[in-house]
Order: structure tokens, then C-alpha cells, then sequence
């Protein structure tokens, strides 16, 4: 069916912060000799300010719009990432990282968890991450790059830079900005028709992409579009973020500690941290969370803590007639896996597989809307799974995040593994079964067997399996230069 019949030739983008810019960029580089593209964004409202750590998916946009990655990374004071460090989550005093890698070598039976089981069993196996070439490699503060892509890695970015930084590569492509603050959104059978600015112009397109932040300026406020909120289930829903100096240290990963009523991320770029405390404003009142904070802070604070306050959730839809949303404007789901960024590139990546050149479709409509919705449900269980599996008891927080009510699809992943170690990846899931591995066994689950595939091993020939991809990932990762020296060399800051 037809929703309108018009072309789409003038495209306009309402907001200029990360989502804004990664949409002006995705779709001037791709379609802008066809479109007619204005981006309107206000310099008084500012943008949300964080969103400085990704994942490896990056790497795919960032080659889509052939940027140059040492040019990328300089100019962003970018430094690289191989994962998430954890830190009190299973218990206090404890820790384990996520890592990018891919862990052990699998057969097509089993994963390489149920050799390592096995091992673990008979006292021959060393630390799961210990057969991980990323996370021995993060353990060590080092980076390469390896030949074929042997290193799965993502960044830590200055999040103001990186949108001017696109916003220089849209602008050279056409993309017209213009300054000014929308004052009113005119729509008319369920359609958006102009943006308004404060200065009086009036913006009229075909097309309308909502990057107005938490507001929802377009889809929320003006079109109805409702909010599915899943604070039962993620109950942190605010933040305070502060910037510090650079101590000297830069590890190649993300710190994420966590804290009683919440947990704190650390994410180093070249020329300062940027820090966080994530929260529950249910479990810890703002003195006490700024307290945690400014108690917790490694380099000295750069500026005042800024206030966040968000609802974890998404919109029912994220496309409706003419206007669709993208980043905050369509939903958020906390960051402990910095997966925002990744869920705006692969909108903006399904909007122009879809783009509605001649004439928006219900049929796309629905497509788009039913695959946005599918991915960040996916996400939303593997970040509840950090909060669910646990040992912590010490605080409400804990105790309640512990007994949830799990959605169906994770309890039965949870109870899957539990009982059997395996972990099957859902079509168009982003992560794939290393990343539940890890974060299942780092929260605490011991699985209870392991594929009879790992008894067809004997213990010598286990010993030498698991020893051979032990010392081969740790030669390599000894090899590789320190993280520090590497990015100095091959993306120093520009300042
Ligand atoms: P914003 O940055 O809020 O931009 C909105 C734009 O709309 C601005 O330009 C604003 O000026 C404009 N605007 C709004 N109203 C008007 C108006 N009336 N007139 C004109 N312009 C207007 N993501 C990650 O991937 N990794 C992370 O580590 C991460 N950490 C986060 C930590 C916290 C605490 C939070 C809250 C989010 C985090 N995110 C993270 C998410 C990430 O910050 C966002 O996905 C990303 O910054 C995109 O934001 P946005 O562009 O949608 O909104």
C-alpha cells in the first residue's frame, strides 16, 4: 500500500548532535545527488553530550562513508577499545571483561565453552579470557592492528567532536545547516509538513528524520507516537556526567564499576576521561549519587557534573508517515554496552535500504518498524541479564534488579545455558554467543553440563588444545605495542 505517493527529494533532519550528523553524513555520502538535504539544529539547546563509547560495528559505518580512520581518530581524540571492563557486578571486589574477540576455537558441534568446561572440570583450564586474543590484549594495555582483521575493536570518541567532525564531511557533500531553534512543527493527517524556527523561517520537506534528542520533538510530541517504558525492568533512569583530566593512563577499554544503586563508566580518550554515574533514581537520591561520583573520579573534574534523566524504553514506532526517528528520539536503553550509536547506524543503514525515493510504503513501514523494534529487544535482555544474574545482595537495588521477572526470551536463554552451556544466536541479534558467554560466566553462571563432544578428548589432548590457544594468544598479545605509544604514532590528537 501506498502511504503517500510523493517522491522524497527534500529530506530534512531536525537536531544536530551524534544521531543528526551520522544521518546528514549516511545520507549525503550515499544518496545526496538526488536529495535536497537541510539539517536544523540550536547551538542554545545543545546536544546530550555523552555517547563517547561504541562497538566494533562502527568500523562498518565508518567504511560506508570511507572516512579515514587515523584522520577519524585524531580529529575525535579517539582512542581504541577491545571491550568493557566489569567491575564488581557479580560480586564486589571482583571483575571480568567483555571482550570484542572471538574466545578458544569451536567445533561445528560445540562452542569452545564446552571444551573449556571440560577443562575447568579436571583441572586443566586456565581463565576463560585466557583464550582471547582482545581481552589478553586489553589485560595488557596493548593494540595493533593485525593483518585480515585479526583485532576486533571499536573506540572511545569525543562525542562533540565527532558531530562536527561529520558535520564538516556532510557540509563538503551539500548538506545545508541552519541555525535556529524550532518553535513549531506543522503536521497535517498524520504527516509532518514544516519545522518553524524561532527566526521565523519556515522548513518544508518530504521527508523528516526526528534527531531531536529525548524530546521527540517530531515522532513524540507532534505525531502521538508512544513510549513503551521497560523501567521494570532496567531501573536506572538518570545520570551524571563529568569530564577529568587525563590521568596518563589509557587502557584500551571501558570501565564500567558498579555501585550500589547503579554503576560508573570510565572511558579514556587522548586528551581527558570522560565519566558517568549511571543510577537508579528509585535506589540513590542526586546528593548521594553526586557524592559516589565525585568520590570515585580518577583525574581531576574538568567542569561540573551534568544531570541526565531518561526513561529506558522505546517508541511503539519509530517510523510513522513522513518522519522518522533516529537516536534518542526513538528510544534509549541505558549505555553499560555503548550500544546507542550502534542502534542509529543500523536505522539510518534500514532507512536507506528502504529510502522511500519513489513514494513512502506502509509495507516499508511496517518492515522498518518491526526490525527496529526486534534489535533493541534483543539488546534490551542482554543488558538486563547484567543487572539479573548476580551475586550482590548488599543493597535494594541488587536484591530487587536479582528477583525480576524476566521477558520469556531471556529467562529461557539464562535457564538454556544454565543447564546445557549452549547459547544460540537469534537472527539480526547483535551479539553474537561469545559476548553471552562471557557475560553469563563473568555474572556467575556455572553451567551445570557440557557437550559429550569435549569427552572424545582425552586429558592430554585437552591440555595440549587449550595450552596451544592459551600461548598462542598471550606471545601475540606481548608483541603488540603499548595502546599509549600505538595511537600516538598512528592517530596523535589533533588539538
Ligand atoms: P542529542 O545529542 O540530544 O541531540 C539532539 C539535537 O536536537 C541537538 O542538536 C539539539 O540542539 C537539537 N534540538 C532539540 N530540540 C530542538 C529544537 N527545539 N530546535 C532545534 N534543535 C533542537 N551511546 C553510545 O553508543 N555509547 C555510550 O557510551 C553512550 N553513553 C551514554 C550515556 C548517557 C548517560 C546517555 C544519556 C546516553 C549515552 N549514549 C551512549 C547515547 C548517546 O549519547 C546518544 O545515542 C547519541 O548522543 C545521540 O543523541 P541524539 O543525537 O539522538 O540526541
Amino acid at each position: 500500500m501506498q502511504a503517500n505517493q510523493a517522491p522524497v527529494r527534500r529530506v530534512v533532519i531536525a537536531g544536530g548532535g551524534t544521531a543528526g550528523w551520522m544521518a546528514a553524513a549516511a545520507l549525503s555520502k550515499t544518496m545526496g545527488r538526488i536529495l535536497d538535504i537541510t539539517l536544523v539544529e540550536s547551538e542554545e539547546i545543545g546536544t546530550v553530550g555523552v555517547g563517547e563509547a561504541t562497538i566494533p560495528s562502527m568500523l562498518t559505518f565508518h567504511k560506508l562513508l570511507e572516512l579515514n580512520e587515523a584522520e577519524f581518530m585524531a580529529a575525535t581524540s579517539a582512542t581504541f577499545k577491545l571491550g568493557i571492563s566489569f567491575e564488581n557486578w557479580r560480586n564486589v571486589g571482583e571483575h571480568y571483561i567483555h571482550s570484542f574477540g572471538s574466545t578458544g576455537t569451536d567445533h561445528w558441534t560445540a562452542g569452545f565453552q564446552h571444551f573449556w568446561l571440560k577443562g575447568r572440570a579436571r583441572g586443566l583450564a586456565a581463565d576463560y579470557g585466557d583464550y582471547c586474543r582482545e581481552l589478553k590484549a586489553a589485560q595488557l594495555d596493548r593494540f595493533a592492528h593485525l593483518p585480515d582483521d585479526g583485532m576486533n575493536y571499536a573506540y572511545h570518541l569525543d562525542a562533540g567532536r565527532y558531530a562536527r567532525y561529520l558535520r564538516k564531511f556532510s557540509e563538503a557533500l551539500g548538506v545545508k545547516r541552519i541555525e535556529g531553534k524550532i518553535v513549531d512543527v506543522a503536521a497535517a493527517g498524520g504527516q509532518i509538513m514544516a519545522l518553524t524556527l524561532d527566526h521565523g523561517a519556515r522548513i518544508e520537506g518530504d521527508l523528516f528524520i526526528d534527531c531531536s534528542g529525548f524530546r521527540s520533538l517530531l515522532l513524540g510530541q507532534t505525531l502521538g507516537v508512544e513510549y513503551e517504558d521497560w523501567s521494570h525492568w532496567l531501573f536506572c533512569d538518570s545520570a551524571l556526567a563529568v569530564q577529568t583530566e587525563s590521568t596518563g593512563a589509557v587502557p584500551p577499554y571501558t570501565r564500567a564499576i558498579a555501585h550500589h544503586g547503579g554503576w560508573q563508566w570510565r572511558i579514556p580518550l587522548q586528551s581527558r576521561v570522560g565519566n558517568g554515574l549511571v543510577y537508579s533514581s528509585r535506589y540513590m537520591d542526586d546528593e548521594e549519587a553526586q557524592r559516589t561520583l565525585m568520590s570515585n573520579l580518577a583525574g581531576e573534574p574538568l567542569m561540573q557534573p551534568r544531570p541526565i534523566r531518561f526513561k529506558p524504553g522505546q517508541r511503539r514506532q519509530s517510523w510513522r508517515g513522513n518522519c522518522v526517528a533516529i537516536g534518542l528520539s526513538s528510544g534509549f536503553l541505558e549505555p553499560i554496552e555503548s550500544t546507542s550509536i550502534h542502534l542509529i547506524q543500523r536505522n539510518l543503514i534500514r532507512l536507506l535500504q528502504m529510502f522511500p525515493s519513489q513514494g513512502i510504503c506502509q509495507t516499508d513501514i511496517d518492515e522498518y518498524n518491526q526490525q527496529a523494534s526486534q534489535e533493541i529487544a534483543h539488546i534490551r535482555d542482554f543488558i538486563i541479564l547484567h543487572y539479573n544474574v548476580t551475586n550482590r545482595r548488599d543493597s535494594q537495588f541488587w536484591r530487587d534488579a536479582s528477583a525480576l521477572e524476566l521477558p520469556a526470551s531471556l529467562r529461557h536463554r539464562i535457564q538454556h545455558f544454565r543447564e546445557t552451556a549452549r547459547v544460540f544466536r537469534v537472527p539480526n541479534e547483535l551479539f553474537v554467543e561469545n559476548s553471552w558467554i562471557q557475560v553469563m560466566l563473568g555474572q556467575g553462571i556455572v553451567p551445570e553440563r557440557y557437550h559429550q563432544i569435549a569427552d572424545l578428548m582425552g586429558d592430554a589432548e585437552l591440555r595440549h588444545f587449550l595450552d596451544s590457544i592459551r600461548h598462542g594468544v598471550e606471545s601475540l598479545a606481548r608483541r603488540l605495542p603499548q595502546h599509549k605509544d600505538y595511537i600516538s604514532r598512528y592517530c596523535r590528537a589533533v588539538s
